[in-house]
């Protein structure tokens, strides 16, 4: 009996170790788990890493936030002193609408803050990402701050940079204040010839003239384009000039634009007559401006689209016209908008309306980007 008491003993003993051992081996797997959870390289039970890792437990609780951020460590006045802030692979130029991300050679520790000089022509977020808004110069400031020895310092960089357009469209405002009967070849190589300028049309309630008009609203188109990342260039800005036809082409070709719009207003004996046309170039047009002649019929149909979309105004429709020295001296697509009549009274009072002519303007700008697929 005491025999088999002892033996049961025994082995109520063995089973404690063995209890005992179980639970030791549990709470050493649980220490290995934590430690390969804090320790991001993976390598459980390396002292090296251990060591460092409590070194960034330290920082931490140094009350500088997240461990491991750039912009909390505290650095060196050693290598503060010696740090030069500088922007790398900057480009001279940004289109409208496209972002760049600017680069530093600022070191772990430093953080750098952005701002740009006029916030019309681009705009700078907390990342360094550089977006493009309309065409312009920019300055860039860098400020560069960091925590020297327990001390806040900064020092600040510059940069400059050009905003270009996406696309650039020439405006080409009809006539001028003197009509110029001279001749001109009607396209190049022509023996056909046509006045240089003609005289233009007069609002029949309003007395404004064409010139006037098509000024007024080459200007207002000039500047939405500009506002929505265009550039922009005019074959006039002033009335009092004397621009033929042939040479405002020209003008637009040199221009590096990749589109031409002409601006008119209408006139005919039928004072009933209202709506808009736009005039464009046809694949028969014995000049080269009919390499022009698809993109143009496609401009054509965007701008009257949109235009009559905003403005309520007639859609007349598109029009093919080989016989515009304007558009067949171009080497780009063009088009020339008749905006309504002015033989019409009620047209004429609303094309020269201001609040119209917003409206006028906008719907041209949306079938400039229709065309351009934005
Ligand atoms: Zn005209």
């Amino acid at each position: 009996m005491t025999i088999v008491k002892e033996g049961k003993q025994k082995k109520i003993e063995h089973l404690k170790e063995l209890i005992q051992l179980a639970l030791a081996v549990v709470c050493l797997l649980a220490l290995c788990s934590i430690s390969f959870k804090a320790n991001a390289a993976g390598t459980v039970g390396d002292r090296a890493q251990v060591s460092k890792l409590q070194a960034g437990r330290s920082v931490a609780a140094d009350g500088a936030g997240t461990v491991g951020t750039a912009d909390t460590a505290t650095i060196t006045r050693a290598v503060w002193d010696a740090f030069t802030p500088e922007f790398t692979d900057v480009p001279k130029s940004l289109k409208a609408t496209k972002d760049v991300t600017i680069e530093t050679n600022a070191p772990a520790g430093v953080k750098v803050t952005y701002k740009v000089s006029k916030d019309k022509y681009a705009a700078v977020d907390d990342q360094g990402v550089l977006t493009g808004k309309q065409v312009g110069k920019v300055t860039v400031t860098g400020t560069f701050t960091a925590q020297v020895e327990g001390v806040e310092e900064t020092k600040t960089a510059r940069f400059s940079i050009k905003i270009t357009g996406k696309k650039k469209v020439y405006i080409d405002p009809g006539h001028q204040s003197k009509a110029n009967g001279g001749q001109e070849p009607v396209g190049p190589g022509s023996s056909v010839t046509k006045a240089k300028v003609a005289g233009g049309c007069t609002g029949v309630s309003t007395k404004i003239p064409e010139y006037k008009f098509a000024l007024t609203i080459g200007k207002k188109l000039k500047k939405a384009l500009l506002a929505q990342g265009y550039d922009v260039a005019m074959s006039r800005t002033k009335n009092d000039v004397n621009i033929s036809n042939v040479e405002r082409a020209k003008k637009g070709n040199k221009s590096g634009a990749d589109i031409c719009i002409r601006i008119h207003s209408d006139s005919i004996g039928d004072s009933s007559v209202r709506g808009v046309s736009v005039l464009y170039p046809s694949t028969s047009n014995p000049y080269p401006v009919k390499k022009q002649a698809k993109k143009s019929k496609k401009l054509a149909k965007a701008l009257i689209n949109e235009y009559c979309k905003a403005t309520g105004i007639k859609k007349r429709g598109i029009v093919v016209r080989n016989d515009l020295s304007g558009t067949n001296w171009s080497t780009i697509p063009t088009v020339l908008i008749e905006c309504g009549f002015f033989s019409n009274p009620t047209e004429d009072k609303l094309l020269n309306d201001p609040d119209m002519q917003e409206k006028m303007v906008d719907g041209m700008v949306a079938g400039i980007d229709k065309y351009f697929g934005y």
